[in-house]
């Protein structure tokens, strides 16, 4: 996982940008918002003034009569009232009547849908009508103080609603002062539809922004675990070659001292431990060295023909000799005498690198099967053990350079991870495949699949 030193700041940064769009957008939004409400306002009021100089009339005329009507009944009932909560309930009630009124009996809207369509405005919106000021008055001309109660009035106060104008009426018996709000049907599709291309940037921008930061930090994984493995190979390495090393000197010195040199069967089983433990040390070298001269070319092989069931006995032979005798080790052959295009040599290292895997990684009475048969037009290797087993996750990277099960913990077996990923190269440079199948616990089953001719 990334450090949390590393962590932090790159999530402060995908936040702050985040928290960017956001105010971009809703910035945007706002001054698109504030736009379209002074473009709606202004066509609304042209055509209203437009009316009223045309008819002459103040576009509620109808409605301020009928309010000069209802009037004086109010007035009576509020000075009949029986008390202050009565009279409070009978003025809200008239002013809900009176906004009702001015709603349904205004003759402003068509003239202001007219002349939306005439400009190409979605003509569709909804009226409202918010009462400032509303003054009975008596026969005399006196206003009824104290009576109403407008502010409770006040409904209008979303962001939805363009305000138009205001409104000042007067009849007989009242006076009265509103504000007039419309609100457009579409204003949010339309607005909605005018930022989206601020909407899309942002969105791609973002969207660009966690695909950079997905495959920057898949590749940090990558490159940490490939450093952790090359540690732990140096690691590895240097393990596998000291033991070689340390005994070559042991046995160098020993054949100094006088009770070896007196005793020729002594020098020369000392002489055979040097040889053994320096082809060890040569083919350790030569296993690196292939490896680093596989990065920078071709992996090349001299392929012939050869006959496979010879081949494999020929590795099963030498892993039977070299194997404890604690290992049961079995055989099986369905080959019909297929012949396959093989370089021997890597042939006879692939293969016996998996029955020496089998052995390895096997802890109590390893019980170990080589099946081989031909299918098809192809060859099935199969290595069988009882061993310890692979977990799932660790099945994914054991072909992988340097992998080696439980890095980081003190290895029990040694190895450099190097013997599968040389197998897999093996068997691709053959042009076939490898596959395991594995329980950790329950042994594995590695398949190799080569061509056969
Ligand atoms: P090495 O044996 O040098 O560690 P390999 O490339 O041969 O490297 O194997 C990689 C890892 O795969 C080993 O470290 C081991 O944990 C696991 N592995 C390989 N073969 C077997 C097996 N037959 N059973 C269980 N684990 C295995």
């Amino acid at each position: 996982m990334f450090k949390q030193k590393t962590f932090i700041p790159v999530a402060g940064a995908i936040l702050i940008f985040i928290a960017s769009q956001i105010i971009i957008v809703t910035q945007v939004w706002r001054q698109r918002e504030e736009v379209f409400n002074l473009k709606y306002r202004l066509v609304a009021r042209e055509a209203v003034q437009e009316m009223m100089y045309k008819s002459g009339q103040s576009g509620f005329d109808r409605a301020y009569y009928i309010i000069d009507n209802l009037a004086p009944v109010y007035l009576l009932n509020i000075e009949n009232a029986s008390g202050n909560e009565d009279s409070v309930r009978i003025s809200q009630d008239l002013i809900s009547v009176v906004r009702e009124v001015l709603l349904t009996d205004q003759e402003i809207v068509p003239s202001i849908k007219e002349r939306f369509k005439r400009l190409g405005f979605k003509e569709d919106f909804d009226s409202e009508v918010v009462i400032k000021n509303l003054v009975l008055l008596t026969d005399e001309g006196i206003p009824q103080a104290d009576a109403l109660n407008p502010e409770e009035n006040i409904t209008a106060s979303s962001d939805r609603h363009i305000f138009l104008n205001t409104f000042y009426g007067e009849g007989n018996f009242y006076r009265i002062s509103f504000d007039y709000y419309i609100d457009i049907a579409s204003k949010e599709s339309q607005l909605l539809k005018g930022i989206m291309m601020t909407l899309l940037l942002s969105l791609f921008s973002l969207l660009a922004l966690t695909v950079i930061f997905a495959a920057t930090y898949r590749s940090y994984l990558n490159q940490k675990r490939l450093s952790d493995l090359k540690t732990d190979f140096i690691n590895n390495m240097t393990h596998e070659l000291k033991t070689p090393l340390s005994t070559i000197s042991v046995a160098g010195k020993s054949l100094l001292m006088d009770a070896v040199i007196s005793d020729r069967e002594k020098i020369e089983s000392t002489a055979m431990l040097i040889g053994k433990q320096t082809v060890h040390l040569n083919n350790l070298i030569n296993l690196i060295l292939d490896i680093t001269i596989w990065e920078r070319e071709q992996f090349r092989i001299k392929q012939k023909r050869c006959n496979l069931e010879s081949l494999l006995r020929e590795v099963a032979d030498g892993f039977r000799n070299g194997c404890g005798t604690d290992c049961t080790f079995h055989e099986s052959y369905d080959l019909r005498g297929a012949e396959g295009n093989l370089d021997p040599v890597y042939f006879h290292t692939m293969v016996s690198n998996l029955l020496q895997n089998a052995y390895k990684y096997s802890t109590e009475n390893p019980t170990i099967e080589l099946r081989a048969t031909a299918e098809g037009d192809s060859v099935l290797i199969a290595v069988k053990d009882n061993g310890i087993g692979i977990s799932r996750e660790d099945q994914k990277y054991i072909f992988d350079k340097f992998y080696r099960v439980g890095t980081g913990d003190l290895h029990t077996t040694k190895g450099l991870g190097l013997g599968l990923y040389y197998v897999s190269r093996i068997a691709e440079a053959h042009g076939g495949n490898i596959i395991v199948s594995s329980k950790k616990g329950k042994g594995s089953v590695f398949t190799l699949e080569i061509p056969k001719i």
